[in-house]
């Protein structure tokens, strides 16, 4: 009974990362190779490694393990999400333009805002889960679509389907950031994407100990373009981390698994409660892009925002959480907490964040992998016992 392994479902392929792949030694995790740089057979030649910038053993086992992952022609790893995005913003030029969605991480806004735009790239942040509006928004100078689904913090869900046919149609590069669900729950390239980005910071490194991040391909073309903007540019993930993110692909499936049944009981748990006044979460029947979502992904993620009664019962349970820590970022196998308008979401213009509804009593919650149950008890001690 053989079984090869390109016939494996995803979870078995995600647990054999990297196995057999030192064959020297046939060790079970790969090495990590430090070697900034490397001796040349002879004038000329190359062992395929020259310089760690443009090439390392490790980072190339973590490259072409994303890229199998989401099908795409070829991964790019990098020290954080952000100078993944940075690394595909530089493929644009000065008057360039591109729709963005506009429940995005705040981050991408700031860069946007607040350093592309010095270089002359144009952007329209629009509601993304209204592909008319994305229609109505696309210019002659238009090049490219960035989508965030679901969206952050507010979980608006995209039809990726509809707005790959369309940026196909208009000539744009359909771009879609899969940070919150990853490739095991959704799969941008199977709806027209060109290229997914990623926080490996989040879900892929899983434990709130690395900062990483990811750009794919789904063309050998783009693919070898953002190749050339990363060797040019250096943003590059160092090869000690790479190791780190290797072994944390291996329980990317399972933790996922967790991190939606968890998300799923808490969403429904908060809608319970009196002084909830609101729960985003895709799972929920009621939350607008559910059927869109069941139709497009194959869970529904570890993220839920919810909405109290006032800002001052928002700092409360901020306060009082303890098995839930309040701090930024997402993803890990710990539950965070964060009050988005004065976080993550702070770089966004005031005005544009009331607009979006990202006000003090909006609250964001990364579910981890604890038992639901502690999760629950700890938002219950914190929202209703005083
Ligand atoms: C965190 C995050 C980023 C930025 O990634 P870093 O690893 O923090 O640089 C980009 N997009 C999304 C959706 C994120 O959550």
């Amino acid at each position: 009974m053989t079984c090869r392994n390109e016939n494996l479902t995803l979870e078995s392929r995600l647990v054999q990362t990297g196995v057999g792949r030192d064959e020297r030694t046939g060790g079970i995790s790969f090495p990590i190779y430090p070697s900034a740089t490397y001796r040349h057979p002879g004038v000329g030649e190359s062992t395929g490694y020259d310089y760690t910038r443009s090439g390392n053993p490790t980072r190339q086992l973590l490259e072409e393990s994303l890229a199998r992952l989401e099908g795409g022609a070829r991964g790019l790893a990098f020290a954080s999400g952000m100078a993944a995005l940075t690394t595909l913003f530089l493929h644009f030029s000065s008057g360039d333009h591109v729709v963005v969605s506009q429940d995005l991480y705040g981050g991408t806004y700031r860069i946007l805002d607040q350093v592309f735009a010095k270089f002359g790239l144009r952007v329209s942040y629009v509601d993304t889960s209204d592909t008319t509006a994305v229609a109505a928004a696309i210019r002659p100078e238009s090049k490219a679509l960035l989508v965030e689904t679901p969206g952050n913090p507010l979980l608006g869900v995209a039809d990726l389907a509809a707005l790959g046919a369309l940026c196909r149609e208009r000539g744009l590069l359909f771009v879609v950031d899969n940070t919150f669900l990853t490739p095991v729950l959704q799969r941008p390239f199977e709806f027209g994407a060109d290229i997914t980005v990623y926080s490996a910071t989040k879900y892929f490194g899983g434990h709130n100990d690395l900062c990483a991040g990811a750009l794919v391909a789904r063309t050998p073309e783009l693919g070898d373009r953002l190749y050339f903007l990363q060797n040019s540019t250096g943003g590059i993930l160092p090869p000690q981390d790479c190791w780190l993110l290797l072994r944390s692909l291996k329980t990317l499936a399972l933790r996922l698994e967790r991190h939606c049944a968890n998300a799923l009981a808490v969403a429904r748990w908060l809608e319970q409660q009196p002084k909830v006044t609101a729960v985003y979460y895709p799972g929920l029947e009621r939350h607008p892009g559910h059927a869109l979502s069941k139709r497009q992904s194959a869970g529904f993620g570890g993220m839920l925002s919810f909405r109290v009664d006032t800002p001052a019962t928002a700092r409360q349970v901020l306060k009082r959480l303890q098995l839930i820590s309040f701090a930024e970022s997402l993803g890990g196998v710990e539950s965070l907490m964060t009050l988005p308008a004065v976080q993550t979401h702070a770089d966004v213009p005031e005005a544009e964040r009331r607009r979006l509804g990202i006000c003090e009593s909006l609250l964001r919650l990364s579910v981890g992998i604890e038992s639901a149950c502690d999760i629950i008890a700890d938002l219950d001690q914190a929202l209703n016992q005083c």
